[in-house]
This record gives C-alpha cells, sequence and structure tokens, in this order.
C-alpha cells in the first residue's frame, strides 16, 4: 500500500464559507500537485483563514472537513497577530529577502511562533499513522520538523522552503536563529528552490551551529538529513486547460479590444514590497523619458494583486505606487492614452492567460523572490500567433527563476537605466532572437511543471529509509 501524505502548509487551499462548507481554492500548493501521478491518500493540515473567534462553531467545522480529508488549525486572533503577521511576515519575511531595516523583533511574537508550531505538531500527532509522509511548506513552520521527532511513529518529514534562504551574515540577525535551524533539522529532507539558497543554508549551518555538511546531505543528531535543490515548476496544465477552453478565443478578443493597437507590456506580482513596484515605475519613467517615441506605441500593464491590506506598510506602499503610476501618465499621457494601467486586483487564470499571451514584454523585477511563478506562466502562454510576435521576458537576476531563465534578459532591478534599456532592447528586438530565447526557455518549462517538482519530492520521501535504520 502507497503511504500516506500529510501535507502541511499555513493556509488551507480551501475557502471555509460562513456555515462551515469547504470549496478547494484554485492556486498554490493544491494546483502544484495536480498534474502530479501520485497514489497516495492525500490529507491537507492548515489555518483555514480567519480568526477562530469569528466562527460559530469550529469543532463542527472541523469535523466536516476531515470528511474531507482536511484538517483545520484554527488560530485566534492574538496568535494570527504574534505568530502570523507578527513573526512569520514581519520577521522572518523581511529577513529571508534581505530587507533587515524592515525586520521587526518581539519575543511575543517569537512565544505566538513557537506556539502555533506546537499547535500544528499536536494536530498532525493527533492524525498521524505509522509510515505516514509528512511534507511542510515555508517559513511559516521552520520549528515544525522537530516537533514531529518527538514521537515513537515512523514517520518521514520533507520541508521545503518556498522563499529565498538568505547569506549567513543575514540571517545570524536573528535573536533565535539556531532554534530555527534546528527546528527545520528535525526534517529527513529538506528542499530550496536554487543551489544558491542550499549554499546559503549549508553555511549558516556552520556558521551558527557549527555544523560541517555535504552537498547534499548533513549528519545531525546520530542521522542523515538530505539537503536539495529543486525549483518549483508552474501550474502548465492548469493553464492549457484554460487555453483549451471553448470561450478562450473570446477572452482573448476582449483583451485585445482593451489594448487598442498599442504594444502590451505586462507585470503581474502581488503588492509587495519584495516585488520592486515603485523600483520598476522609476525605470518605466526612464524609459519613456530617454524614448519619447514609444509613449504611444506601447500600454504598461500593472496587475498589483492586493496583499496584507490594513497592514500600515502595504497601505503605504499602495499609495506610493498609484501616486508614481499618476504622475507617469500625467507627464506623459495624451488625451486618449495612459501608458501605465494599474489594476489593483487579482484576476482569473483564463484572463491570466489571455493577457500572458497577448503580451509583447513581461516585466519581472522583484527585489528577490523565492522563484517567481510569474515568469515561467507568461513563457508557457505565450502564443506567437495571438500577440503577433514572439515575446520577451524581462527577468530580475534576484529572483530564484534566474538561475534557469538564462535567455531571459537579466536585470539588475535596482539599476534603473539597465532595466530602462532592456525594455527598449526587448522592444526593437528581432523576432529571431526573441524566438530562438522563447523557445529554449518553453520547451524545458513544459517539461518541468509543478507535478513532476512535486512528485519528485514524494519520490524522495518514499525512499527515506524507516526509522530503526536511520541512525548511524
Ligand atoms: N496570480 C493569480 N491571480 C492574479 C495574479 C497572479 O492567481 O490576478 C497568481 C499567478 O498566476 C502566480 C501567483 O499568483 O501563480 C504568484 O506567484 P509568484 O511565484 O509569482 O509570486 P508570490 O505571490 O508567490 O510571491
Amino acid at each position: 500500500m502507497k503511504k500516506r501524505l500529510l501535507m502541511v502548509s499555513n493556509r488551507l487551499p480551501v475557502k471555509i464559507a460562513a456555515d462551515g462548507t469547504a470549496t478547494r481554492t484554485a492556486g498554490g500548493l493544491a494546483s502544484a500537485l495536480e498534474g502530479a501521478e501520485l497514489e497516495n491518500e492525500q490529507i491537507w493540515v492548515g489555518w483555514p483563514g480567519g480568526a477562530e473567534e469569528e466562527f460559530d462553531d469550529p469543532e463542527a467545522i472541523s469535523k466536516q472537513l476531515n470528511e474531507q480529508n482536511t484538517w483545520p488549525v484554527f488560530l485566534s486572533q492574538a496568535e494570527l497577530d504574534g505568530f502570523y503577521e507578527g513573526y512569520a511576515n514581519s520577521t522572518l519575511w523581511p529577513i529571508l529577502h534581505y530587507m533587515v531595516e524592515r525586520a521587526k523583533f518581539s519575543q511575543e511574537w517569537w512565544d505566538s511562533y513557537k506556539a502555533v508550531n506546537q499547535k500544528f505538531a499536536d494536530v498532525i500527532l493527533s492524525i498521524a499513522q505509522d509510515g505516514d509522509m509528512i511534507w511542510i511548506h515555508d517559513y511559516h513552520l521552520f520549528l515544525l520538523p522537530e516537533l514531529l521527532r518527538g514521537t515513537n511513529m515512523n514517520l518521514r518529514v520533507g520541508f521545503f522552503l518556498h522563499t529565498p534562504f538568505c547569506s549567513s551574515e543575514v540571517f545570524r540577525v536573528l535573536p533565535h536563529r539556531a532554534e530555527l535551524l534546528r527546528g527545520v533539522l528535525g526534517a529527513d529532507i529538506i528542499g530550496f528552490h536554487t543551489s544558491s539558497y542550499l549554499r546559503h543554508f549549508r553555511s549558516t549551518l556552520l556558521r551558527v551551529l557549527g555544523k560541517e555538511s555535504e552537498m547534499d546531505s548533513i549528519w545531525y543528531g546520530g542521522r542523515e538529513v538530505r539537503l536539495l535543490a529543486a525549483p518549483i515548476g508552474h501550474n502548465h496544465l492548469g493553464f492549457q486547460k484554460c487555453m483549451e477552453r471553448e470561450d478562450f478565443g473570446e477572452i482573448v478578443a476582449e483583451h485585445r479590444e482593451e489594448l487598442n493597437g498599442k504594444r502590451l507590456v505586462l507585470s503581474v506580482e502581488r503588492l509587495d514590497y519584495t516585488k520592486g513596484v515603485p523600483q520598476k515605475l522609476t525605470a518605466i519613467h526612464r524609459f519613456l523619458k530617454d524614448n519619447p517615441e514609444w509613449c504611444d506605441e506601447v500600454i504598461f500593464v500593472l496587475i498589483s494583486v492586493p496583499s496584507r491590506q490594513g497592514v500600515e506598510e502595504y497601505d503605504q506602499l499602495t499609495e506610493e505606487v498609484q501616486r508614481a503610476v499618476g504622475a507617469i501618465n500625467g507627464e506623459f499621457g495624451s488625451v486618449g492614452h495612459s501608458p501605465v494601467q494599474f489594476l489593483h486586483r487579482g484576476f482569473p487564470p483564463a484572463d491570466l492567460a489571455a493577457l500572458y499571451a497577448l503580451s509583447e514584454l513581461c516585466l519581472v523585477t522583484p527585489l528577490r523572490d523565492g522563484m517567481n511563478l510569474v515568469a515561467k506562466e507568461f513563457l508557457d502562454c505565450q502564443r506567437e500567433e495571438i500577440a503577433g510576435r514572439p515575446g520577451v521576458l524581462i527577468l530580475s537576476e534576484l529572483a530564484g527563476a534566474a538561475e534557469e531563465l538564462s535567455n531571459a534578459i537579466q536585470v539588475n532591478p535596482h539599476n534603473t537605466e539597465e532595466v530602462a534599456d532592456a525594455i527598449a532592447r526587448a522592444l526593437e528586438m528581432p523576432d529571431e532572437e526573441r524566438k530562438f530565447r522563447i523557445e529554449a526557455m518553453q520547451r524545458r518549462l513544459r517539461l518541468r511543471h509543478s507535478g513532476p517538482w512535486a512528485q519528485s519530492f514524494v519520490e524522495d520521501l518514499e525512499k527515506v529509509p524507516a526509522r530503526e535504520q536511520r541512525v548511524a
């Protein structure tokens, strides 16, 4: 019999309605598993969204969800403040993305982070069975692997980090750096998106814990922990399905009409400070100033999905971006045309696919990004027959995706002139060069999509020796 797979992430891949009914959401990890040919029974463990106090009857909701192999970890408002908004998003997130000056530290948040990791462990241990595989995702749950080792059960535990792992010089800024490392070392396999993140992790183990490691493993606590770099792919099958929809032609036609004959330069991102949206707008301003002949020809569409609304820093960012867009349109627009369109909302996948297909250029310029799936989705959805010519990707060298996408025009997102020049160069690039660049990347991406990525990690977990055979 195939081993059971417990997928553990901060957020469950379901939306819970007021009456407790759950519907699977399209994005994220659930869709990553779509194309993986797994025969394992899958169980999901995670936070169902909202504060525990908002649900009338959490116990009844739990029971309903359990029938769908989903185990909610309810979090109180105080836990959401300390664990989620606090330690995970205001301490770890900025540090892992090299934004030390944005990181805030609080003993209370750390205590809450520890308590919530324990809460996840309690739920998992209440349902785990001998032989289960447990795949833990992301920086919210660094301590969970070690907490699961407390049991005598024969569990195989994998951990995957979806953010960058920063240099040891930055990680050591964290007051509880050693506890975090010891926590994650409770896993049997630890995965990262790039070999650089893995390298930083290994040097951090050495600097902080004094532990030597091999390229792909470390002996810790008398067991071998495997270390690997495995870049996640995008949901190729999901986008393919969208593009095969009967009404896809109509969706494309609607967006084409909106473009009014202009050449589309597309950006898609959550409005987060790591995505470098103000810096991108500075580069767009520069490009329009240096190349006035393009002003009336191109349209920059910025799809900025609202993120963490209500958090002061994020609200300020939204205002800053809106001001910058207004200033560019004021300076370079005309009665009939605003060169930058800021769309502050999310779009359904079929619309995204249509916009990716229609764009001539995609501008992906995060200041730091664990991977960046938008870059891969754009390349995959590009269709010469829709856009009229092959598209070009401008990609920040500080995104994880840059390690794989060497045929993109890579830029330093802090270098305004370089980004502005790259836009001009991309727009003027001959079709032959565009075709050569994009085809090489497309071939690779369509093979290495999210399905094989997930499948390969699960296969690795399946191969972890049974508990009694692990000890040296
Ligand atoms: N996305 C979406 N709707 C939108 C815009 C984006 O579902 O309106 C999706 C997009 O398709 C991609 C994800 O959001 O899969 C963003 O992932 P990425 O790795 O680029 O950045 P993250 O937000 O995870 O930092």
